[in-house]
C-alpha cells in the first residue's frame, strides 16, 4: 500500500525535495538514503532529540554523568595510533571556564575535519572529570552568518543523519522548506475539527481517560513547524502527539472504512446452522464448556446468522480451549451446508488441527482433507469441493490454502488459527477464496488494546478469559548457568519417572556468526544426548522439511522420543499432555509473550509441570530481570502489555497486520489514548 500523503498534491507537498536551494544530485541521493524524495518527506523527519541552545552549561559546571551541550573552542587536536593498529583520535575544547578532551576511535580522518580555533557545539555524556572527557560527543560547527537564528540560541532539531549529510545542512533544508512551504500545510481532514479542539494529554501510568485531560489541539500547520523548532520541550511533545493523532486517524479512517464497505456490499452467507450435529458433538467431548466457550459461542453463532460476514478476533490465552470452539463454528457453518476451510502457520499445527476435526466430524459423515506444501490436493481430488450428495466440508491446510491453484465451493467460514503468524493479506487471499465467507481468527498471543484497535482495528474481539477446570498452573523457575548440572539432574529425574520434557534453544544451526554461548539444536544435540543419556532426544526446528518434523512429532507425541530439543517452532499449538518439563537457554533472547507461549506446551495434562529459564551469559541485568517477570506472572495478557512497553509492538503486531504504512510519529507503546480519540472521532464522522 502506498504510503499516507494528506491530499498534498493540491498543497505543492509532493514536490521533489529538488526545487530547494542547495539539493543537487548528493544531497538528493543523500535524502533519498533518508526516506525523504519530497517536501512532505522532509517535513515529516522526525528528530531524534531536541537540544536546548539558548545558553550553554559553562564546562567549569558539567557534572560526572551528565549529558550535555556545550559551545568552545578547538585549542588541540590530534591522533595517537597503537601497534593493534587501533587509534583514538583527541580534540580538546575550551570554552574560557575549562577544557574537556573529547575522545573517538578508530576514526583517524576526523583529525582532517576539525582545526583548532574551530567554534563548536558539542554534545555528549561526560565520562569523567578528571579530566573533563566525553567519548564520541556528537558535534556541530557553528558557522556565523544569517542562518544563525536557525541553529543557535533556540532549541534546535538533531536529525537522523546519513552518511555525507551533516545536522546542519538537514536543518537548513528543513528551515527552508518551512519558510517556503510551511503555510500550506493543510488539515488533512478538516471534517474532524480537530484543530483547536481537545488534544488527550498522555495517560498517567495505569490510568486511561478521554474526558477532562485535554490539552488545545495545535493545526497540523503549526505542529509541523513545532515538531522541528519548538518553543519548548512541552511545545515539541505536543506537535509530536497532533502529528501521531493524524497518522492513528489516518489507520482508523481506512480501517472503519473497510469495514463499511464490508456493510454495504457484502451479504452475510447464512451459517448458523441447527445444532443437529452440534448437540451430540459436545455430549461426546466428555467435559462441559467453559463459561468462558459458551460466551464466546453465542458470540460467534450471532455473527454467523447477521447481517453482515462475520470479522471476529479469538484471543485466548494458551490452553483455553480455543480449538473447540474453532470445532463448534465449523459444525455450525457445516449444519446450514457451508464449507470451512481453517489455515495454521505450521504444517505440524495444520496436521494436528487435521486430526483433530476428523475425530470431531467423522461421526457426521463430514471429509476433512489437509492441504500443506507438501501434501497438495491431486487436481480430480475434489478438496473443498461438496461431495456429490452435496455434504459441504472441512479443507484444513498451511498457506497453500492461498495458492491459486486452490479453490473451495460454498466456503461459508475461515479460519485462521495463531493469527499473528500472518500478514492480512494472506488473511485476505484466503477470504477471496469465496463470496464474503465469515471469519474467525484465533490467536493466544493476547493482543493489548492498543494494538487491538489498530492492527485489528477492523475485527470484533471475543475473548476466551478462563482456563478449563483442573489445569494445574505451569511452576517456572529461573535459575543460573551455574544451576545447569541440577537442571539436568531435575530433567532425567523427570524422565524416569516417564515424563517428557522439551528443551529450547534460540539458533537452529551454530556457524561463525553465532557465538559459543548461544545455544544452536543442530550444534548443541550431541551434548544434550549426553545429558539426558539414555533417554530418546529428537531435534525440532524450522530447516527440517516437513516431513521429518511430522515424523518427530509423532514420536515425541507417542512418546518414543523422551525430549524435543526445539528452537521456538514449538511456540504454537503442539498439545502433547504427557510432556511436563521444559528447558529454555538464552532465555533472555525470547520475548516475554513468546516464552509464555512456549511454557503453554507444557502443563496439558494431569502432572505438576515446570518450565526453567535460564539466561545466557551475554544477558543484560534487565534482560536477566524480565525473566523474573514471566516466572511471577501467568497471566499472558499482563505480559503482552509489559512485552509492549519493554520492547515496542514488533513481534506482537505480527506481519503488517494493518497494512498500513508505519508510524513515524505514533507509538504504540504510549499513545493508548490518541488511539482511543482517533477512533471516536473517525467514527463519529463516518456515521454522522
Ligand atoms: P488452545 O486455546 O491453546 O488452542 P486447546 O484448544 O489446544 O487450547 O485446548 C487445550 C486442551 O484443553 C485440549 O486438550 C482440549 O481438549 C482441552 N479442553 C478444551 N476445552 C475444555 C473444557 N471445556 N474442559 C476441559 N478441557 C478442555
Ligand atoms: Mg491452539
Amino acid at each position: 500500500m502506498p504510503p499516507v500523503r494528506h491530499s498534498e498534491g493540491a498543497t505543492g507537498l509532493d514536490a521533489p525535495v529538488g526545487v530547494l536551494r542547495g539539493v543537487g544530485g548528493d544531497r538528493g541521493a543523500q535524502l533519498e538514503r533518508l526516506g525523504i524524495r519530497t517536501i512532505g518527506d522532509l517535513l515529516l523527519h522526525r528528530p531524534r532529540r531536541y537540544e536546548d541552545r539558548r545558553q550553554f552549561v559553562a564546562l567549569r559546571d558539567v557534572v560526572d554523568g551528565a549529558s550535555v551541550a556545550v559551545r568552545a573552542r578547538v585549542v588541540t587536536l590530534g591522533v595517537n595510533r597503537f601497534r593493534s593498529g587501533k587509534s583514538v583520535f583527541v580534540m580538546v575544547v575550551d570554552d574560557g571556564t575549562a577544557r574537556l578532551h573529547c575522545r573517538w576511535w578508530n576514526l583517524p580522518f576526523l583529525e582532517r575535519v576539525f582545526a583548532v580555533g574551530d567554534d563548536l557545539l558539542v554534545f555528549g555524556r561526560v565520562q569523567s572529570l578528571r579530566p573533563r572527557t566525553m567519548d564520541h560527543p556528537e558535534t556541530e560547527k557553528v558557522v556565523s552568518g544569517d542562518e544563525e537564528t536557525v541553529h543557535l540560541n533556540r532549541w534546535v532539531p538533531v536529525y537522523p543523519l546519513t552518511e555525507g549529510l551533516a545536522q546542519r545542512p538537514l536543518r537548513s533544508l528543513v528551515w527552508q522548506a518551512l519558510q517556503q512551504f510551511g503555510e500550506r500545510v493543510a488539515e488533512p481532514r478538516p471534517e474532524l475539527g480537530l484543530a483547536g479542539g481537545g488534544l488527550p494529554v498522555p495517560e498517567a501510568a495505569g490510568e486511561l481517560s478521554l474526558q477532562g485531560t485535554s490539552e488545545p489541539c495545535p493545526a497540523r500547520r503549526e505542529a509541523l513547524r513545532a515538531v522541528h523548532f519548538p518553543d519548548s520541550p512541552a511545545a515539541a511533545a505536543r506537535a509530536r502527539r497532533r502529528l501521531a493523532l493524524d497518522e492513528f486517524v489516518e489507520l482508523q479512517w481506512r480501517l472503519l472504512k473497510r469495514r463499511r464497505h464490508l456493510e454495504r456490499h457484502a451479504t452475510a452467507l447464512p451459517c448458523a446452522g441447527d445444532n443437529r450435529w452440534m448437540r451430540p458433538f459436545l455430549a461426546g467431548v466428555g467435559f462441559p464448556l467453559t463459561g468462558a466457550q459458551t460466551r464466546v459461542l453465542r458470540e460467534i453463532r450471532a455473527g454467523l446468522r447477521g447481517p453482515v460476514p462475520m470479522r471476529r478476533l479469538l484471543q485466548g490465552d494458551v490452553g483455553s480451549g480455543k480449538t473447540l470452539v474453532a470445532q463448534c463454528a465449523a459444525l455450525m457453518t457445516l449444519e446450514a451446508g457451508f464449507s470451512v476451510a481453517v489455515m495454521a502457520p505450521t504444517e505440524i499445527l495444520a496436521g494436528q488441527l487435521a486430526d483433530g476435526f476428523r475425530t470431531a466430524l467423522a461421526p457426521f459423515g463430514i471429509e476433512v482433507s489437509l492441504v500443506t506444501g507438501s501434501r497438495k490436493p491431486a487436481a480430480d481430488a475434489g478438496a473443498g469441493r461438496p461431495m456429490p450428495d452435496g455434504t459441504p466440508s472441512v479443507v484444513v491446510g498451511t498457506q497453500a490454502l492461498i495458492q491459486p491453484g486452490f479453490q473451495m465451493e460454498r466456503l461459508g467460514l475461515v479460519i485462521i488459527d495463531e493469527q499473528h503468524k500472518f500478514g492480512v493479506a494472506e488473511r485476505n487471499r484466503l477470504l477471496r477464496k469465496g463470496r464474503y465467507p465469515h471469519l474467525l481468527v484465533m490467536t493466544a498471543t493476547p493482543i493489548p488494546r492498543t494494538l487491538a484497535l489498530t492492527v485489528y482495528g477492523d475485527l470484533d474481539v471475543s475473548i476466551l478469559d478462563e482456563l478449563p477446570p483442573g489445569r494445574r498452573p505451569v511452576r517456572t523457575h529461573v535459575r543460573s548457568r551455574e544451576a545447569l548440572p541440577k537442571v539436568w539432574e531435575f530433567i532425567r529425574t523427570g524422565l524416569a519417572r516417564g515424563r517428557q520434557a522439551y528443551v529450547v534453544y534460540p539458533r537452529v544451526e551454530g556457524g561463525e556468526a553465532v557465538p559459543e554461548e548461544v545455544k544452536a539444536v543442530t550444534r548443541d544435540w550431541e551434548q544434550v544426548r549426553r545429558e539426558l543419556a539414555p533417554h530418546a532426544v529428537g531435534m525440532l526446528h524450522g530447516r527440517m522439511s516437513a516431513a521429518d518434523k511430522s515424523a518427530v512429532m509423532l514420536e515425541f507425541r507417542e512418546g518414543r522420543l523422551g525430549v524435543l530439543l526445539a528452537t521456538s517452532v514449538v511456540e504454537v499449538g503442539l498439545d502433547v499432555p504427557n510432556a511436563t518439563i521444559m528447558l529454555v537457554e538464552n532465555a533472555e533472547r525470547f520475548g516475554l509473550a513468546q516464552l509464555h507461549q512456549l511454557r503453554g506446551r507444557i502443563g496439558r495434562g494431569a502432572h505438576e509441570s515446570h518450565c526453567i529459564l535460564v539466561a545466557g551469559p551475554g544477558a543484560t541485568p534487565e534482560g536477566a530481570e524480565r525473566l523474573e517477570v514471566v516466572a511471577s506472572c501467568p497471566d499472558g495478557f499482563a505480559l503482552a502489555e509489559a512485552d509492549l512497553r519493554l520492547r515496542g509492538p514488533g513481534e506482537l503486531a505480527g506481519r503488517d497486520q494493518s497494512g498500513a504504512p508505519p508510524l513515524r510519529f505514533g507509538d504504540l507503546r504510549e499513545d493508548r489514548t490518541l488511539v482511543e480519540f482517533a477512533r471516536q472521532r473517525v467514527r463519529a464522522v463516518l456515521e454522522a
